[in-house]
């Protein structure tokens, strides 16, 4: 075991220090002490097991619930000389795999859930020497959560036979409720949480009553410099609203999980290159999508939950330059929601209800857009930010119609 971390953190990592609450985090997994760590993206959790997992004697093994997300990380990884492996379907050199898990050769290895909980992993991990298991998007193993994965719930007997071995688990992420499910579906105690700033003060909001979107898109397009990024909530949505917004002359390309692989992985590349580019895109278009400049991020239609738009209007302003996050809502969002909670399981529904009406409180507020935000992940916001729209112009009267109260009330 290295205990040299800083200077670990530079000769390895290339950073001259920790970041928020990394340290923190490191600090009680060099110690072997269970930890729930909520930062928010782009905020530098996989240091806060890549780093431990260098410094530590063994192997950590990653959990990851998805392989494009897996072999990002692998990459990076490996670039900087961390000796890192996977075990997915798309892999070809398991043997070899296992034989250096075995031989103490591997600081980190990525698997999916359903891998890592099978038995023959299991063995396998049995013959191996273990420094850490990293749970990432952890917020996957809750009911509450907004991506909820079955497989997640797998993990706790894999965990529980290696009580020595420290569990961290890692999301940006959580709510109350699914923070708490996580820390109890994990096995981790409630000291064990630790949780990052979540503002992004460069970031200023804005929300608007759709009225004739593909007008209120273009002059918002037409208005603004460098790359941004339309969410469109359906595939024929997506490519309806690039059609239109080409014609305001500035290159717009589409991307949704329909597409052929190719035109995507083109219009993603293009998109990452570019330095005035639109993307018009469902939500299938950002995860591991590391573009700093990113000016706007413009949703068309009520995201699904406050989760998800943090995250999807965390995307704008990564460089800490300033940035816009417009939002464009109307009541038919809620009638929209409402048919999709019937569609659900009922053991779901209330949790989906829960996460609507938030969203009602955030486009239907007069007062600060942030302090909803912040407040919604535990953070105790300054009443005013001056940085959104209900800030920067105050309604003069606070009309709320409670939209979605309205719709979702049995
Ligand atoms: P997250 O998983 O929280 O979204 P990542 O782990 O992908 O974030 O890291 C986001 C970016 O921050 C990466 O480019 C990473 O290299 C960088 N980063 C992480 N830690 C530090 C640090 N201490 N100093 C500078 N940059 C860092
Ligand atoms: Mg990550």
């Amino acid at each position: 075991m290295r205990s040299d971390v800083p200077a670990l953190l530079h000769d390895v990592f290339g950073f001259p220090a920790f970041r928020g609450v990394q340290q923190q985090v490191v600090s009680r997994i060099m110690a072997g002490q269970p930890t729930l760590a909520i930062m928010p993206t782009g905020a530098g959790k996989s240091l806060c097991y890549q780093l431990p997992a260098v410094a530590l004697e063994g192997c950590c093994v990653v959990i990851s619930p998805l392989i494009a997300l897996m072999h990002d990380q692998l990459r990076a990884a490996q670039a900087v000389g961390i000796r890192a492996a996977s075990l997915t379907s798309v892999d070809s050199d398991w043997r070899e795999t296992q034989d250096r898990l075995r031989n103490g050769d591997l600081d980190l290895l990525y698997v999916a859930p359903e891998r890592a909980s099978g038995e023959g992993f299991r063995s396998l991990l049995r013959a191996t020497k273990l420094a850490l298991f990293a749970i990432d998007e952890a917020h996957c193993v809750s009911e509450w959560g907004h991506d909820f994965r079955p497989d997640y719930r797998l993990l706790r007997p894999l965990l529980d036979e290696f009580p020595d071995v420290p569990r961290l688990a890692l999301t940006a992420t959580a709510d109350h409720h699914t923070r708490e499910d996580i820390l109890v579906q994990l096995g981790i105690p409630h000291d064990g949480m630790i949780i990052a700033g979540f503002d992004r003060p460069n970031i200023r909001y804005a929300v608007h009553p759709r009225d004739g979107l593909p007008r209120q898109l273009s002059d918002l397009i037409a208005a603004r410099e460098g790359p941004g990024i339309v969410y469109a909530p359906t595939r024929a949505a997506t490519e309806r609203l690039a059609e239109t917004l080409t014609r305001t002359g500035r290159p717009t390309r589409a991307y949704h999980a329909g597409l052929d692989p190719a035109v995507r992985a083109a219009n993603q590349a293009a998109f990452i290159s570019s330095e005035d580019m639109v993307m018009v895109a469902t939500i299938a278009f950002g995860m591991g999508i590391d573009k700093p400049d990113v000016r706007f991020v413009a949703h068309a239609a009520l995201p699904k939950s406050i989760e998800g738009y943090y995250q999807e209007s965390g995307r704008a302003g990564r460089d800490g330059e300033p940035a816009e996050a417009h939002l464009f809502w109307g009541a038919d969002d809620f009638a929209r929601a409402r048919q999709r909670i019937g569609e659900l399981d009922p053991s779901r529904q209330q949790g989906e209800r829960t996460r609507i009406t938030a969203l009602g409180g955030l486009v239907e507020t007069g007062s600060c857009r942030r302090a909803i935000l912040l407040r919604h992940f535990g953070e105790d916001p300054p009443a005013s930010c001056g940085n959104c729209d209900n800030c920067l112009n105050p309604p003069a009267s606070i009309d709320a119609t409670e939209t979605a109260r309205k719709f979702l009330s049995a």
